[in-house]
């Protein structure tokens, strides 16, 4: 895929000038680091990146430069990537299920921190990993309604397995945390506030006083025009309950959010391969392609469009169905999509906030997904 090294003004005037005929992110560095930032000034703790949602590399770099200074891996890979580019950041390992190979891995590699949410993956850390200096988080899980998607349904042991899992950590001579995960793209701060309930509540059923509670990520980035996120509305529900479920034993806080940290900074250009018989848009790029989670989670309903010519459309919307190019009928957007009613095959269909879980679910299937990346300096038209 590869950055292209010049920097563009924004991304009407590449489309103008180059009028790609694959797929093109548009990558701005100011915004990754505008919502660094925020996370930085607002949240109060720790604020460590889910490499899985976007590890690009000109991800990463900026991040680090604006400040970040942990990050959630969940591989050897990403383990790899990180201690690359960053050597001295901390790495938490939280991905509760690991092999025994992978384990030893990341402990040759002096990860300090890790998660876990059974008896049987807490068996094998404590016979693998040296105690000293090291902390395991229990995770836990809610059913929790208000993400977009459920994490809990994987990950997560039920209360009394949490009490257990806990006191055996504490016993076992490492550190005790606790963390959860409430789902990606939670918009609802109580979304966090029922979760840190529970971990206090846990944590006193095992008489355990914990070093560290991880909240996880699921912080929203913007995908629906009328609903800006409101992170710091959620940094203070997250304050406030922590102080009032745990009282004089208040843990510091870590939080790992992928989606809200990277999603805002790309934006789509797709070309509209054909609007066939004025009735179904083609795409050149579709759920094979950076286009995957719309079909798991919802539309991106930040969307404009623009002639070649760099002229935007402005007609009334007209909702269509959307394809995308391979030959699978799987291949298809969610529901309708709003375009405007001039849309014309050449098109280019602007979609914002394509940063999380785009790039890199990106397949080659039926030989598509070819995707270009372009730096701007702006993401507005
Ligand atoms: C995926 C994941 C994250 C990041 O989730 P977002 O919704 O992208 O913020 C954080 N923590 C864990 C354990 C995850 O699996």
């Amino acid at each position: 895929m590869g950055l292209s090294k010049t920097i563009w003004t924004n991304p009407t005037e590449f489309l103008r000038a180059q009028q790609p005929e694959n797929p093109v992110l548009f990558f701005a560095p100011q915004a990754v680091q505008a919502v660094a930032r925020r996370f930085l000034d607002g949240f109060p703790g720790l604020v460590t990146y889910a490499v899985k949602s976007n590890p690009g590399e000109e991800m990463v770099d900026n991040l680090i430069t604006a400040g970040i200074k942990g990050f959630d891996c969940a591989s050897g890979f990403e383990i790899d990537l990180i201690r690359r580019l960053a050597p001295d950041a901390a790495i938490h390992y939280n991905n509760p299920v690991r092999s025994r190979a992978e384990i030893a891995y990341a402990v040759a590699r002096n990860i300090k921190s890790w998660s876990v949410d059974s008896k049987s993956e807490l068996a094998k850390l404590i016979e693998l990993v040296p105690a000293k200096g090291c902390e395991i988080s229990v995770r836990f899980k809610l059913p929790v309604s208000g993400a977009a998607y459920n994490f809990g349904a994987k990950f997560g042991a039920t209360e009394d397995l949490a009490v257990e899992l806990l006191k055996t950590v504490a016993e076992a001579g490492f550190i005790p945390s606790i963390t959860f995960h409430p789902g990606t793209q939670c918009t609802d701060p109580m979304a966090w506030g029922s979760y840190i309930i529970e971990a206090a509540a846990i944590a006193r059923k095992a008489g355990v006083k914990i070093a560290r509670l991880n909240v996880g990520g699921g912080f929203p980035s913007w995908r629906a025009t009328g609903v800006q996120p409101d992170l710091e509305a959620i940094f203070a529900t997250i304050n406030r309950v922590t102080t009032e479920a745990f009282g004089a034993d208040r843990p510091a806080l870590v939080c790992e959010p992928g989606r809200a940290l990277c999603g805002d900074s790309f934006t789509l250009a797709a070309k509209v391969k054909a609007l066939r018989d004025d009735t179904h848009v083609f795409l050149n790029d579709g759920v094979y392609g950076s286009l995957f989670e719309l079909g798991q989670i919802g539309i991106i309903d930040r969307i404009e469009v623009m002639s070649p010519e760099g002229v935007r459309r402005t007609g009334a919307i007209l909702p269509r169905i959307c394809f995308g190019p391979t030959c699978d009928s799987v291949d298809r957007l969610p529901g309708d999509v709003p375009f405007p009613d001039d849309i014309a095959e050449g098109d280019y269909v602007i979609m914002h906030g394509m940063g999380a879980y785009s790039t890199v679910t990106n397949s080659r299937f039926n030989g598509f997904g070819e995707l270009g990346m372009v730096t701007v300096l702006s993401q507005k038209l």
